[in-house]
């Protein structure tokens, strides 16, 4: 079984064939046994007529067929399934996200096509995320206007700070690696309060944030509460362990990758979604930056945690284990849309 893949050549390489590609793909989606995308029943046998496509089984409870791709966003593509694990391949490992113009380039298909593999790709991280755990002990929050393209580009001036017309994002960021972000239409206690209850359970956590008075009534619904002011220039208090640079990490990754595309964010989610997948898609290492001798002969090394993506092949197997039911179509106005709309 392939653990993992080191680049888009490395793909090919290792699938020399499409139905390689396939098992590949079951071997993620189906991890723990075969199952009927239609009804979920585990009780299927593989059809192997000539005349039958590969890949092929048929449910023995509804009597429907299906494959792997049935009811995920690969549902009857007619694309080389290593075109899709590739798209997912570059999705997944760059830092900055990237756009259908250049995956289209990489991957040798119109950049029409590109750009739904993207979208459906990222509508997978969606939902992912969605699903994810409460945050948990000590957990940061901060809000910030990114994006916005550079004014001589744009010939808009934004504002900077409160009353700009830039999109806002609440980010919340537990120290422990996880994180939640969310595009939200104000700062006020009433807006930020339901968001907040959704990504943690309150009397668990310990809440740190910055001085910002939406937070006051906020932090007193939480088992705990602590503040930096940041207008007294106070970023971060010894005595009671409060700093919110995590938050702020989450939110510099944000405004890295958004760098240009200001008019996309306000109505959509996707964008935020696939850079806080990348954050919570992470793991410390520790790494050695020094390696010296002592005058005794001693060996010594200085290490320091990093964190590192987690291997491409095991984001493959989150992402596409809540694959099924997630298929998108085009819709009439050149969008995407699930099969309900
Ligand atoms: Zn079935």
């Amino acid at each position: 079984m392939i653990t993992e893949l080191k680049s888009i050549p490395d793909i090919w390489k290792r699938m020399p064939s499409e139905m390689h590609a396939r098992r590949f793909l079951e071997n993620l989606i189906w991890s723990t046994g075969r199952h009927c995308p239609h009804c979920g029943s585990v009780a299927s046998s593989p059809l192997r007529g000539k005349t039958c496509r590969p890949g092929l089984y048929q449910c023995r409870d509804c009597r429907l067929q299906f494959t792997v791709t049935t009811l995920t966003p690969m549902h009857s593509t007619k694309l080389d399934l290593r075109v899709w694990i590739s798209a997912m391949f570059l999705v997944l490992t760059s830092s900055k996200g990237i756009s259908s113009v250049v995956m289209a380039r990489l991957l040798g298909v119109n950049q029409k096509t590109a750009w739904k593999m993207g979208h459906a790709i990222r509508e997978m991280m969606y939902y992912r995320n969605g699903e994810l755990l409460p945050l948990e002990d000590i957990v940061e929050v901060d809000e910030a206007y990114v994006g916005g393209a550079p004014k001589s580009l744009s010939g808009a001036y934004n504002k900077r700070g409160k009353g700009t017309a830039k999109p806002m994002i609440f980010v919340a960021a537990s120290r422990d690696g996880q994180a939640r972000a969310r595009v939200v239409s104000d700062y006020k206690r009433t807006t930020l309060e339901p968001v907040l209850l959704e990504w943690v359970d309150p009397a668990t956590i310990s809440l740190m944030t910055d001085g910002s008075k939406s937070y006051i009534g906020l932090g007193k619904t939480m088992a705990d509460h602590q503040s930096v002011i940041h207008s007294r220039k106070e970023y971060a208090n010894p005595e009671t362990g409060a700093h919110v640079n995590t938050a702020d990490a989450v939110i510099s990754q944000v405004q890295r990758a958004l760098v240009g595309v200001y008019h996309n964010l306000g109505g959509q989610h996707l964008q935020l979604d696939e850079i806080v997948w990348r954050w919570n898609h992470r793991e410390p290492v520790r790494e050695v930056v020094k390696q010296w001798t002592t005058r005794a002969g001693v060996a010594r090394e200085k290490s320091t945690t990093i964190w590192r993506p987690i291997p491409v092949v095991d984001q493959m197997r989150v992402l596409l284990q809540g694959a099924v039911g997630k298929q998108v179509r085009r819709s009439k106005e050149y969008g995407l849309c699930r099969p309900l709309c």
